[in-house]
């Protein structure tokens, strides 16, 4: 049942909830009321946001928030959960390619601690686990492993070293102290080839030489049979081939849904609900075929609002290009509050999002892309990206996030903004998002404010 765009309250979902079900809405198994992730998970932070009206973003919320669910059903069903760290959208295409496997990111416990308002004690388990908060939030994952509360204990837990923060690789090294074995797998750090070096193209307009490329897929190479076995069937390159194809539709929706979303003269869909949809990119929420469907209908959504002229955010708000994933959800509700709009983003796995070529043999292909992602190469390279991207959206502001703690660069939002400056000469601020925003509203508040005032002075 079609309604004007709005955003609604937990509150409001109830009345809207009742409303689509009198109407016959159809729900797949992991559907129901919103509320109901609060009263029986304790995700409190819900009573703070502000959703999409649309059955297409129940459908998404309701997914999301299911994720261990899901998890613990495929354990019981007798699939092996492969717990995959850091790469952001490489091993799970493999794991995703083989029956019986499900691959999800532990790291993704980082927004526990906000979707829980802190009830889930996580932060705190982690400091007395000797990883205080000079480290970033994905410390929570470490205390998430401890107390077997939110995710099943993986079969087998694959996580990239080399090319990765200094936070995640203590964590990772203390997990594995702790008793939870780790295979390793090596990421270089991404540089340019030499004059006369081999080199080799990657997604993203980004190069690096040939040397590198045959490391990482050497290293797949083992991943994929561990995975093999693991599953009982070897990940031969039939099947591979056919897993990137799978995650390439997911890409290509995405991409759709983005061109459409920050494309348009106004916002079809909120930010936040782009945000967790471009997530589903690194490890399809831990269903893959379901992924394609969520995707889907929140693509026909936004694809008839723009036909109608419906919008959620109205034409006059500031086009601002997000870097970095918030540990406060509400920051998008509060963006949108002041003014702006999401048109284009880095949420740090923009390799994610990128097609992985189907003209190349299957491992180099996904080699290729996994050494485009922009945490395993300079800041500078991550700069130009988001210049080229805030040029295909018409950003007319940047907005660098900074996670607390959060070691990957210190420089980097420093860098980001100077590249910005001097290639496109639009504003760009650089701001820090808690796992609870509350008590930095003013601050927040008066600083993108300011930011947007700018960019509109400029029209
Ligand atoms: S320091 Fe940055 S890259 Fe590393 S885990 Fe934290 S947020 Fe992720």
């Amino acid at each position: 049942m079609t309604a004007p765009p709005r955003k609604l309250t937990l509150e409001e979902w109830d009345a809207r909830y009742e409303q689509l079900a009198r109407a016959g809405l159809r729900e797949p198994g992991y559907g129901g009321p919103l509320r109901r992730h609060v009263l029986l998970e304790g995700d409190l932070r819900l009573r703070q946001l502000r959703f999409d009206n649309s059955a297409a973003a129940l459908r998404l919320w309701n997914f999301l928030l299911t994720e261990n669910q899901r998890l613990h059903a495929a354990r019981a069903k007798g699939e092996k959960i492969i717990g995959t760290m850091k790469d952001l959208g490489t091993v799970p295409v493999m794991a995703y390619a083989l029956p019986g496997l499900r691959a999800f990111y532990p790291d993704g416990a980082w927004w526990t601690p906000c979707l829980m308002e802190c009830s889930d004690g996580l932060l705190q388990q982690a400091e007395k686990l000797g990883i205080d908060a000079s480290f970033c939030p994905v410390r929570a994952m470490l205390a998430a492993f401890q107390n077997g509360e939110h995710f099943p204990q993986p079969d087998a837990l694959i996580c990239s070293t080399g090319a990765v923060c200094d936070d995640f690789s203590a964590i990772a090294q203390r997990l594995e102290k702790m008793g939870f074995p780790i295979v390793w797998w090596e990421m270089p750090r991404r540089r340019s080839p030499d004059p006369g070096e081999s080199a080799c193209l990657l997604p993203g307009n980004l190069s690096a030489p040939q040397v590198q490329v045959d490391c990482v897929r050497d290293e797949l190479v083992r991943i994929g049979h561990l995975l093999g076995n693991l599953a009982g069937h070897p990940l031969d390159e039939v099947t591979l081939a056919a897993g990137i194809s799978k995650a390439n539709q997911i890409r290509r929706l995405l991409a759709s849904l983005r061109r459409t979303a920050y494309g348009s003269p106004a916002a079809p869909l909120p930010a936040l609900e782009l945000l967790v949809a471009e997530m589903l990119a690194i490890h399809f929420c831990s269903d893959r075929e379901e992924t394609v469907g969520v995707l889907t209908d929140l693509l026909a959504v936004a694809e008839a609002r723009v036909r109608r002229g419906q919008f959620v955010v109205s034409e006059d708000a500031v086009r601002v290009f997000w870097v970095n994933p918030v540990a406060d959800l509400r920051a998008m509700n509060l963006l949108e509050d002041w003014g702006g709009r999401i048109c284009g983003s880095d949420y740090m796995f923009t390799h994610a999002l990128d097609l992985i070529p189907e003209d190349l043999p299957p491992l180099e292909a996904l080699a290729r892309t996994a050494l485009a992602d922009p945490m395993v190469g300079s800041a500078l390279d991550r700069a130009r990206r988001v210049v080229a991207d805030c040029r295909a959206y018409r950003s007319e502001a940047v907005v660098v996030s900074r996670i607390p703690g959060a070691s990957h660069c210190a420089h980097e939002g420093a860098i980001i903004r100077e590249v910005v400056r001097q290639d496109l000469g639009i504003p760009a601020i650089e701001l820090e998002v808690p796992p609870i925003c509350d008590a930095m509203l003013p601050t927040l508040s008066s600083r993108v404010q300011a930011l947007l005032e700018t960019a509109r002075s400029r029209r």
